[in-house]
């Protein structure tokens, strides 16, 4: 436990216990430098207060690096939903926003996260007694949904501005995404809409590789019928092999350490654009950088989904959503880029520092 704390935070750690109900949870505000801690409730039986504090802080250098006014904070819920009937499920939720009230809306602004969804916060924002309470509500309550795909067209962005950096056209680009869920298809959609070639695709069924480029709406189609990617025409090969293929861009999304350490010398793409979270660790993207991989990191590239959660926070439309994914992502991947570039450090280290400078220009608890 001592471990949790350093010269960042955590402000506050709450624990919260309703015996009548069965309803035991954690929040953890990391640090308020730049707004009201913003991030998650989990609800799984495991869920540790260490674990809550740890993805507090991920929060924290989050929403600074994609220049929110939001800090960093994490709920949990210590419940197994498998177990739990749907109405059960709603007791404790409503339980646990009821207890929630004395930090949520004003120091805590929650979202969905693992086992919590549209309806869980619902639920969630009518205990506390405000639609400020939490983002990722149903579209009645002035939600953005998921569906449209903000973190996709994040990663698309981000995508543009670091093939220009290294001086490739979109156009004459070959590309491959790992994962066709909601981030892979969006990023692919985008992508092969501005012209870029899609050569291969992975889902957890395998990797579909097809040299002369791969249609996105045919492929869609095949993987809404079919389920999987695989059934399109091409060769398939194991999903791990995406790693290796002979590709301009290679854009994660699905599973976490797709890169392992002994990937770095077989990677023949010149750019990684990290849609998912994790995608390798941080020793494997050092070394990268050192063989003259650009790696674009998870938390510069796929912050589209927490802008888009600004948004209907401050009651922004669809509209307002596009543009400020767009503006910030462009932007804030062109910082670390560049200050990668000028003070020859990785993207990931030109990243933590300009997201720990932001904090700690504003915070008044930080020891410096
Ligand atoms: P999803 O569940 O919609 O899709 C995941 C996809 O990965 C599916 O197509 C699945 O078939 C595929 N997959 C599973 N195992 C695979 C394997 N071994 N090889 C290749 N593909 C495999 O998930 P998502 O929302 O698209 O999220 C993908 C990643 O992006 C996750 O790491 C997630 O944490 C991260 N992320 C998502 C968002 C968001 O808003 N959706 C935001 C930030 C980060």
């Amino acid at each position: 436990m001592e471990e949790m704390y350093d010269a960042y935070g955590p402000e506050k750690v709450i624990e919260v216990y309703n015996p009548k109900v069965g309803m035991r949870g954690y929040v953890v505000i990391d640090n308020r430098s730049l707004g009201p801690g913003k991030g998650g409730i989990r609800m799984t039986p495991t869920v540790s207060m260490e674990e809550v504090f740890r993805l507090a802080r991920t929060m924290t250098w989050k929403n600074s690096i994609a220049d929110l006014p939001f800090g960093g904070a994490k709920g949990g819920i210590i419940a197994d939903p498998k177990q739990l009937t749907p109405k059960k499920k709603a007791e404790i939720v409503k339980a646990y926003g009821e207890a929630m009230k004395i930090v949520c809306p004003d120091l805590w602004v929650a979202a969905p996260d693992i086992s919590t969804a549209e309806e869980e916060m619902r639920i969630f924002a009518n205990a506390v007694g405000s639609n400020k309470a939490c983002t990722g509500k149903p579209k009645d309550m002035g939600g953005l949904p998921h569906e449209l795909g903000s973190t996709g067209f994040g990663v698309y962005h981000s995508a543009l501005v670091a093939l220009k950096h290294i001086g490739l056209d979109i156009k004459k680009i070959t590309f491959a995404v790992e994962g066709f869920g909601n981030v892979g298809w969006f990023v692919s959609k985008f992508l092969t809409e501005a012209g870029a070639k899609l050569v291969g695709v992975s889902d957890s069924k395998g990797l579909i590789y097809n040299e002369k480029g791969i249609d996105f709406k045919k492929l869609a189609e095949i993987k809404k019928k079919e389920g999987t990617v695989v059934k399109y025409p091409g060769k398939v090969l194991k999903d791990s092999e995406i790693v290796s293929l002979k590709v301009d861009m290679l854009v994660t999304a699905a599973i976490p350490d797709l890169i392992k350490p002994n990937d770095v010398d077989s990677i023949k793409t010149k750019l990684i654009v990290c849609g998912s979270n994790i995608a390798m660790s941080h020793e494997t993207e050092e070394s990268l950088y050192r063989h003259k991989v650009l790696v674009v990191p998870d938390f510069v590239a796929n912050a589209g989904g927490v802008i888009s959660s600004y948004v209907e926070y401050i009651g922004g439309d669809e509209k307002k959503m596009w543009k400020m994914v767009e503006e910030k992502i462009t932007k804030n991947t062109k910082l670390v880029l560049k200050n990668s570039e000028k003070k020859k450090i990785s993207p990931r280290t030109a990243a933590m520092d300009i997201a720990v400078e932001r904090v700690l220009k504003k915070c008044k608890t930080c020891k410096i």
